[in-house]
């Protein structure tokens, strides 16, 4: 029975929920529950259902407590506590009025002061050079608070005074002002004022440095002044639990006797603990130890997007600079391999090719130049190509570099092409060639020299001259062989002179026999044989002029004059066939270098053929006209036209081909011999295929032919 009595007094209860209250622990275990159980047992017995317990907590056994969410509620000092609100989400619910003196105050400060009989020492600026004591260096009131005005005014304590002790108690600090240990000190308010009530010291002893009035703050002070102590609730605790408690404290009375015990004066609304915030700010202390400092992490956490993106160009640029090397590598071998397709394709075409600069210097020369000329590349590089292969003319001259088309070529920007020039080889002799001059510029487009392409045409001159011959040999063949047509008309034409001549001859021997006759007549006679011989003489020097092998040069003739030529020749012939032969000369022909005999023999093979056409015409209906004429101041045209059949169409197409003919006995050469014989004149010898009476061939010559 007497146990359950004890159990019903007791505020305890074995279903009441434990409440824990961390408190700063300063002066020992023993201590601090004495000073603050009653506050706990106060609350327990306010709040039903909760049994709050106290539990001292050494300065640094603080943080990890609550951090592990071992206790429920704080109770710390200001500068404690920020840190736990920065990191922790600790709050506050109430401040803790402090008494002093038995004057309950709920903010507090710092006072800075020196004796006496230190004058020269009033302001903070004064303190350079003056031995300083604090408390210790994390005390709020004992140092930190006159450590931010210090600073304030430009005084840091750690490097402008002659020396910073720390005294470790409050008294401890007075009284070393006071021994005059040191000049200066600082504790916390309200200290010298218990001390001076307590009589260990006399207030008048000591001068405050720095001194600040604050209204309703009865105590020396040289600083800001800080809220007191917060009551705090961890974030874990529930907000009803942790009302329930604020409104307890608040209504806890000044003297009640937990407050006695806790040597305070009961509790006020929460404070506002920024100006605390601040100090720490200031001096850069926990929370705020990095502030300002700017560490790798925080450059990494706060420009991260800009450092992944500067990474990312970094991640480009290191990818396209490697893109262009092996973009580059790629270029190179290129170039290399282009360079060297270039050398081979330069040094393997059989043309000779050799660069010129400015100077007239070769710059490079080809391996077909090599072979041409022979030069080495190595002789003639950087000497003057004018003067080594080009000095002089085909018929000995000189050749002026001035005029040399390769220079010119690169004054005047223009290609040029040279058909025939020579040029001279390392052993004197000379080539003929022909060449191309190209400027070459560079990639600004501006001229840096020429480069020549030449060609040795010694081969091609020579196969243009055997083709030449074997046209002249051809034409010839082809003279005789119409002349074989021609011989039986030909034997006849000159049977008839000789016929007359031996007649004339027996009459004129009879006459001078029987001399009856007069010389007159013997005379006459005699002149008939001469002018029959003369006739035949003609024919026999025309057919010989016809076969005779052609010199290569030309000469100046009348044209007029080989269609008369050629007349002598068919004489005979349109006699025989007896064909009309109509001729229409131009007088006024002017004479033009031909070789005559080819052009007679072209006159020849179309007058023959037409009086072979008229053949197949009525007597009497046979014409054949030849006419010649100028043509403006550019050609002479030779028209022969006759009224015969006109061209068979199955051969009118393939005309001037050779072996093309429609007559049995033909070969079909005449007309094609002829084409080419016109056109190695520079004209044209075409048919005319509008005429539709009978054929019409015509050839022109050009006047002055251009080479
Ligand atoms: P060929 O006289 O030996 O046949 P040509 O080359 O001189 O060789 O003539 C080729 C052909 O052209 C003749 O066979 C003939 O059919 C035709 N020809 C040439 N001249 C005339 C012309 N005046 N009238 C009609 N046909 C012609």
């Amino acid at each position: 029975m007497p146990v359950v009595l004890l159990l019903l007094l007791s505020p305890l209860s074995y279903a009441d929920e434990e409440v824990r209250i961390g408190v700063l622990s300063h002066r020992g275990d023993v201590v601090t529950r004495a000073m603050w159980g009653p506050t706990a047992d106060y609350l327990s017995a306010i709040i039903p259902g909760h049994h709050f317990t106290i539990h001292p907590l050494k300065f640094d056994e603080v943080n990890p407590v609550v951090d592990a969410g071992k206790v429920d509620f704080v109770l710390v000092n200001p500068g404690i506590y920020v840190n736990l609100e920065v990191k922790y989400r600790v709050s506050r619910i109430a401040t803790l009025y402090n008494r002093r003196n038995n004057v309950p105050y709920k903010i507090f400060g710092g006072v800075i002061f020196t004796r006496k009989d230190h004058p020269e020492i009033n302001t903070l600026e004064d303190l350079r050079g003056h031995s300083f004591m604090a408390v210790y260096s994390t005390s709020l009131g004992g140092f930190q608070m006159a450590m931010r005005e210090m600073l304030a005014s430009g005084i840091d304590p750690y490097r402008d005074l002659k020396s910073l002790e720390f005294g470790g108690i409050h008294d401890l600090v007075v009284m070393s002002v006071l021994h005059g240990d040191v000049d200066v000190g600082t504790v916390r308010t309200d200290i010298l004022e218990r001390m001076a009530s307590a009589g260990t010291i006399d207030i008048d002893d000591f001068h405050i440095i720095n001194p600040r009035q604050e209204p309703e703050f009865p105590f020396a002070l040289s600083t800001r002044l800080y809220p007191e102590w917060p009551f705090s609730k961890v974030a874990h605790t529930a907000d009803s639990l942790a009302q329930e408690v604020a409104v307890a404290l608040l209504q806890m009375p000044h003297d009640h006797h937990a407050a006695l015990a806790g040597k305070y004066a009961g509790w006020t609304i929460p404070l506002d603990y920024q100006p605390v915030h601040e100090l720490f700010r200031e001096l850069k202390l926990p929370p705020y130890q990095d502030l300002g400092k700017f560490t790798l992490s925080d450059a990494i956490e706060r420009y991260r997007i800009w450092l992944f993106g500067g990474l990312l160009v970094l991640l480009f640029m290191v990818f396209m600079t490697l893109w262009v090397m092996r973009l580059n590598k790629a270029l190179h071998s290129a170039k290399t391999r282009l360079e060297q397709q270039h050398e081979l394709i330069v040094d393997s075409v059989a043309d000779g090719i050799y660069g010129v600069d400015l100077r007239g210097r070769s710059t490079f020369f080809n391996k077909a130049a090599e072979r041409i000329t022979g030069w080495s590349a190595r002789e003639v590089i950087g000497l003057n190509q004018h003067e080594i292969l080009h000095h002089t003319h085909a018929d000995g001259s000189p050749h002026w570099a001035e005029e040399c088309p390769v220079y010119q070529t690169f004054r005047d920007n223009k290609a040029r092409y040279i058909s025939d020039d020579v040029f001279w080889r390392k052993d004197g002799t000379s080539f003929p060639v022909e060449y191309s001059s190209t400027p070459i510029w560079d990639e600004n487009g501006k001229t840096v020299g020429s480069v020549v392409v030449f060609r040795d045409t010694t081969r091609r001159k020579k196969a243009e001259e055997d083709a030449r011959q074997h046209q002249i040999e051809l034409a010839r063949v082809g003279r005789l062989s119409t002349l074989g047509e021609m011989a039986s008309g030909i034997a006849h034409e000159l049977n008839q002179p000789l016929t007359a001549i031996s007649t004339n001859a027996q009459a004129s021997i009879r006459l001078l026999e029987s001399n009856s006759s007069s010389l007159d007549v013997c005379v006459d006679v005699m002149e008939r044989i001469a002018a029959q011989a003369d006739r035949a003489g003609e024919i026999i020097r025309q057919l010989r002029r016809f076969v005779r092998k052609e010199p290569l040069e030309r000469s100046e003739v009348d044209v007029n004059d080989l269609v008369n030529a050629v007349v002598v020749l068919i004489r005979p012939e349109i006699r025989r066939a007896s064909v009309v032969l109509e001729l229409d000369l131009d007088r006024d022909l002017p004479r033009i270098s031909v070789q005559p005999i080819q052009i007679e023999q072209v006159i020849l093979n179309l007058a023959r053929n037409a009086i072979e056409s008229l053949l197949e015409n009525q007597k009497g209906e046979r014409k054949l006209s030849i006419r010649t004429h100028r043509v403006g101041s550019e050609r002479i045209e030779v028209l022969v036209r006759d009224n015969g059949p006109g061209i068979r169409p199955d051969v009118a197409d393939t005309l001037f081909d050779p072996f093309v003919t429609s007559k049995s006995q033909g070969m079909g050469l005449g007309l094609s011999i002829s084409h080419g014989i016109i056109g190695a004149h520079g004209g044209k010898l075409v048919v005319n295929p509008s005429y539709r009476e009978g054929a019409e061939f015509t050839f022109y010559l050009p006047l002055a032919e251009a080479s």
